[in-house]
């Protein structure tokens, strides 16, 4: 797959059965639809799902952030706003293929659903070190 901002090819990293592509150049990620529901089933958080569909069904951002089109369909996709200060834009094809996260973005949007109910055991922790274990990794090469 093509990596939607560089236009390099994104290498796939699989880690406990969700595969993810991964733009070394960009630091990017892009997720098939599916494989963030299983990384939250993976870890404990189908019960955050409805917050995720929140953010994916919500009307489109304003933003001065370049359109992206999405390396499965080539069709642009929809500038969509996760909470937080500030404000992460994360781009959601239309056609439910995916969504794509800049360097840094998975990261913020598991922190946000992870706030959002506050979970006893800290387990949106869990998510976010699932992340950390992925990329970091490549990220301190
Ligand atoms: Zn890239
Ligand atoms: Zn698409």
């Amino acid at each position: 797959m093509i990596c939607p901002v560089c236009k390099y090819d994104m290498i796939v990293v699989e880690y406990r059965n969700i595969e993810l592509d991964y733009c070394n150049s960009c630091k990017g990620v892009w997720f098939d639809s599916g494989e963030l529901e299983l990384l939250l089933k993976s870890q404990g958080l189908e019960e955050r799902k409805a917050s995720f569909d929140n953010i994916i069904n919500s009307q489109e951002a304003a933003s001065a952030e370049k359109k992206r089109n999405c390396p499965s369909c080539g069709r642009k996709m929809k500038k969509t706003a996760i909470g937080g200060q500030p404000k992460t834009l994360i781009d959601v094809c239309r056609d439910k293929h995916g969504l794509w996260f800049d360097g840094g973005e998975v990261a913020q949007l598991m922190r946000h659903l992870a706030g959002e109910h506050p979970p006893k055991d800290d387990s949106g922790g869990h998510v976010v070190n699932f992340l950390e274990e992925v990329f970091g990794a490549s990220e301190s090469k």
